[in-house]
């Protein structure tokens, strides 16, 4: 069986990535990793499903005994991806979707050159400064700080092969599957299929 793959998605808090990420899931039957972090839940969070929730001194322990293929320190807190849960998936040919920042993601293309690294944006910035207020679940402080941190990783823009605009979600959500999809036939990631239709040909040919 082939194996799965990564993607990576990132974008600006607040350009609605939780929301694109849960539709591909639901619609497209993508595998989502669930990260550990440090960071206290938000309302209506559980743990166990937007995150695994660990103290300072878990989260250590757990990157000395290699249990993340990658972790960032973001805006405080930690954040890492459990390395068993996405070794699992991608034996078993599944599509993962890591939601992570920019250094995770940079992380990940150095040890899978194969992952597919796309980032979301809203359409400008007053659309995100928007979205950042209107979840009313942050103090200004944080606002700005993350707003502070976008601008960060605006810069980073450039080191994603894809960046796609959530304007219109179904949208948004449709032209990420379609990279993927676009991605899954490009002859590279195609050679032992190639060679096997190669081989039935020579045994016609005799
Ligand atoms: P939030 O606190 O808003 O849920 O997440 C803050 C940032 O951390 C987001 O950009 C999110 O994508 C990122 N993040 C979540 N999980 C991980 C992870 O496992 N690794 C890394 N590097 N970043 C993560």
């Amino acid at each position: 069986m082939s194996k799965g793959r990564l993607i990576v998605i990132s974008g600006f808090s607040g350009a609605g990535k939780g929301t694109v990420v849960k539709r591909l899931v639901e619609k497209y039957n993508y595998s989502l990793s669930i990260s550990a972090t440090t960071r206290a839940p938000r309302d209506g969070e559980q743990d166990g499903r937007e995150y695994y929730f660990k103290t300072v001194d878990e989260f250590k322990s757990l990157i000395d005994y290699n249990g993340f293929i990658e972790w960032a320190q973001y805006v405080e807190n930690y954040y890492g991806t459990p390395r068993k849960f996405v070794e699992d998936e991608i034996a078993a040919g599944k599509n993962v979707i890591l939601e992570i920042e920019v250094q995770g993601a940079m992380n990940i293309k150095a040890q899978y050159p194969n992952a597919i690294l796309i980032f979301i944006t809203t359409k400008d910035i007053d659309t995100l400064k928007a979205r950042l207020t209107g979840r009313g679940s942050e103090t200004e402080e944080v606002i700005a700080k993350r707003m502070a941190r976008a601008a960060e990783e605006a810069e980073s823009m450039e080191s994603y092969e894809f960046i796609v605009v959530n304007d219109e979600l179904e949208q948004c959500v449709d032209a990420v599957n379609s990279i993927v999809v676009s991605e899954s036939c490009r002859k590279t990631n195609n050679t032992e299929f190639l060679i096997d239709i190669k081989n039935q040909f020579d045994d016609i040919k005799g």
